[in-house]
C-alpha cells in the first residue's frame, strides 16, 4: 500500500474546530498507526533522497516528521520553533495563519553555510507557515531543497505562495 492510501484511510476531519467554519484535518490517527507512520516517513525521505543535508521540522507536528526522516535519511535535524522559545541569537519571521498570526524562530549557526535543507510539516494550508520557514532557512544562509508535507489543502492555494519551491504532498485534498 502507498503512503497516500494510509493517509486517506486514517485521516480524520472535524468541522468547526478550533473555530466555526474551519474544517480541521487530524493526522494523529496516521501517526498512531505504526505501519502508516513508517510509510509516510519513508515516502518523505525518498522524495528528495540524496538532495538534502538536513531536515527542518516546524513546531509541533513537524518535529515528529523531522526527527524520523532525519534518522531514516541520516541527516541533521533543525527545530523551527514558535516565538520566544529559543535561546541565543535567533532569526524571527512573523506570518499570518489560517486562524490568527504567529512568529517562528530559528537559531543561527547550526549548520555550515549552504547546507541543503528539506522543510517538513504535517499540513500545507495557506502556506504562510512554510513560507515563513523558507525565509528563515534563506536568512540563515542555507539552501532550500524542497518541502514535504503529509497533507495539502488545495483550496487554500498554499503552493502558490511558495513560488518555485519543490513541494511534495503525500496526499492533496
Ligand atoms: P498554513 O500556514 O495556513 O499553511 O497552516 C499550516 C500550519 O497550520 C501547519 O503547521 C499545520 O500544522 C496547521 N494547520 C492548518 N490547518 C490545519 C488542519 O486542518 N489540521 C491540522 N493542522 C493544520
Amino acid at each position: 500500500k502507498s503512503a497516500a492510501s494510509y493517509v486517506e484511510a486514517l485521516l480524520a476531519s472535524y468541522p468547526d474546530f478550533p473555530k466555526p467554519d474551519i474544517l480541521f484535518r487530524d493526522l494523529n490517527p496516521v501517526f498512531a498507526d505504526a505501519v502508516a507512520f513508517r510509510a509516510i516517513i519513508d515516502d518523505l525521505a525518498d522524495q528528495h533522497r540524496g538532495r538534502f543535508d538536513a531536515v527542518a521540522g516546524i513546531e509541533a507536528r513537524g518535529f515528529l516528521l523531522a526527527a524520523a526522516v532525519g534518522y531514516a535519511a541520516n541527516v541533521a535535524v533543525l527545530a523551527v520553533r514558535k516565538g520566544g522559545k529559543l535561546p541565543g541569537t535567533v532569526l524571527t519571521e512573523e506570518y499570518e495563519l489560517e486562524y490568527g498570526s504567529a512568529r517562528l524562530e530559528l537559531e543561527i549557526g547550526q549548520l555550515p553555510a549552504g547546507s541543503r535543507v528539506l522543510i517538513l510539516d504535517d499540513v500545507l494550508a495557506t502556506g504562510g507557515t512554510i513560507a515563513a520557514t523558507s525565509r528563515l532557512i534563506d536568512r540563515a544562509g542555507y539552501t532550500l531543497t524542497g518541502v514535504g508535507v503529509v497533507l495539502e489543502l488545495t483550496d487554500l492555494h498554499g503552493r502558490e505562495r511558495l513560488g518555485t519551491t519543490a513541494v511534495h504532498a503525500i496526499m492533496s485534498i
